[in-house]
């Protein structure tokens, strides 16, 4: 029996582990108590602080760095520390895939009960800059300055600044000129404890190929003082601009984006082309933020799916519909099913915009609308699944199932439900043949894979 461990003890600790929420873990004693530690990597040998001792296991906090690992570096973010968004910046992005890896592996051994033989992960093309959105709050600080930038860690206090190395560094430009045009002006910053103010949040959005800028600034009105003079400041500046959109959002609470748009200068769209499909983006449409990570993830999707032309494809979790539509040129037929009303428009857009002509796409949920596809005798040679982090529901496994296709690819944002969901599909007859991972967010916690269950 371990002597007990108590809050505030210092234990000395050999880090053997990186949970997936970035924190180091490591045993103690006889009994292996699992400890916790932030910004800790496995191959470190620390001190330890306990800060919080449960019955199976504690948090800790480094106190000294007895050996450091080697899969460690210096943050190279200044912010890093203060702001959170990057758990995984203390450690090299080669250290980083490895880990990753290994949190697939790990899902689906323990919760599947499967040995997968992973295919080599795939490390997003960039590890920096790879975001083509970003999101800032807009706030005052005491004195009334405005500030525009990220909360810190686990909380609503702004850091100004907004100079993320996740971002592409015209967008912090454009944040600084946006920052000087309200301050000129004294344009308050929306606030939320009180519902009073005006500028909620900075919403910027580029095209990877096309270059194309959009602006959005959410206010808590309709229309925004000056905005002659802010639209041309922004287009003198920045000539990539070419949508300047007010979001209207009067809700309380932290949802950012209000349901309506009113464009003050531009087009109300951008335009991208990802793999190979061209899409318009509006501030509300869903699109995958790492465009270059993104296209290898789906090309890993088009070889499992392994279309010669005469398949019937269901993409369900459709989104925009790019999945399906970078393969529509490859199958007889594509279905798409997606729950957002907005993201179905966007997806029929898209198709029509490309010229294809053997896709429909229906609004309504994965399971009802997959059970109704199941009941009119569709029967799909391919369903694609991408659903959100919850993973599938039990309906819609159901219905694939009863579809009885003889391919299941599976996109998953998270590596434990993707595991429960392979599962399932193999306790109906299907067999996970391949697998592989993909870092759509370098430097996050967050880690994208792709799976092939075959008919048996
Ligand atoms: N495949 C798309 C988007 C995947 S994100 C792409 O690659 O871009 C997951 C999608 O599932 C989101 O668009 C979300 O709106 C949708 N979704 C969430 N719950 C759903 C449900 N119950 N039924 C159908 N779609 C759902």
């Amino acid at each position: 029996m371990d002597r007990q461990l108590e809050k505030n003890q210092v234990i000395s600790l050999e880090i053997t582990g990186l949970t997936n929420e970035g924190n180091g873990a490591g045993h103690f004693g006889p009994n292996r108590f699992a400890v916790f530690v932030p910004d800790t990597a496995p191959g470190d040998r620390a001190q330890v602080r306990l800060v919080k001792v449960l019955k199976s296991y504690a948090y800790g906090r480094l106190e000294k760095l007895n050996r450091p690992s080697r899969d460690r570096m210096e943050p190279d973010c200044p912010v890093s520390r203060v702001c959170g968004g990057c758990s995984l910046r203390h450690i090299s992005y080669e250290a980083e895939c490895r880990a990753k890896n290994g949190w697939i592996e790990d899902s689906l051994r323990r919760l599947a009960g499967i040995q997968p033989n992973l295919e080599p992960f795939q490390p997003s093309p960039s590890p920096d800059h790879y975001r083509n959105k970003a999101q800032y709050p807009v706030g005052q600080d005491e004195e009334g300055s405005i500030r525009i930038g990220f909360y810190a860690k686990r909380s609503h206090r702004l850091v100004d600044g907004g100079e993320c190395r996740l971002h592409p560094p015209v967008f912090t430009e454009i944040a600084q000129e946006v920052r000087r045009f309200l301050e000129k002006h004294r344009i308050p910053a929306y606030r939320e404890e009180t519902g009073e103010g005006l500028v909620r949040h900075l919403y910027l959005r580029i095209g990877q190929i096309s270059g194309e800028i959009m602006v959005c600034l959410v206010i808590n009105g309709r229309t925004l003082p000056h905005s002659r003079e802010f639209i041309s400041l922004l287009k003198d500046r920045f000539p990539m601009v070419s949508s300047i959109v007010l979001n209207v959002n009067r809700n309380k609470g932290n949802v950012i984006l209000g349901g309506e748009c009113v464009t003050l200068w531009g087009r109300d769209i951008i335009r991208d082309t990802l793999a190979g499909v061209e899409v318009e983006l509006s501030p509300l449409s869903f699109y995958q933020v790492n465009h270059d990570a993104a296209e290898k993830l789906y090309s890993v999707v088009k070889e499992y799916a392994g279309l010669t032309g005469t398949e019937t494809v269901l993409d369900l979790y459709c989104g925009a519909g790019t999945i399906g539509l970078s393969l529509a040129d490859r199958c007889k037929r594509l279905l798409g099913v997606e729950i957002i009303p907005e993201a179905i428009e966007n997806a029929r857009a898209n198709a029509a915009r490309n010229g294809i002509q053997n896709a429909a796409f229906f609004c309504g949920d994965a399971g009802q609308a997959a059970a109704r596809l199941a009941e009119e005798g569709i029967r799909p040679d391919v369903i694609i699944l991408d659903p959100p982090r919850k993973g599938c529901d039990e309906a819609a496994l159901e219905a694939v199932v009863r579809m009885n296709p003889g391919k299941v690819v599976m996109v998953s944002c998270n590596p434990a439900t993707m595991a429960r969901d392979c599962k399932r599909l193999a306790e109906r007859g299907y067999r996970l043949e391949r697998v592989r991972g993909a870092d759509l967010f370098p430097r996050t916690c967050h880690v994208e894979a792709v799976v092939l269950m075959s008919r048996i």
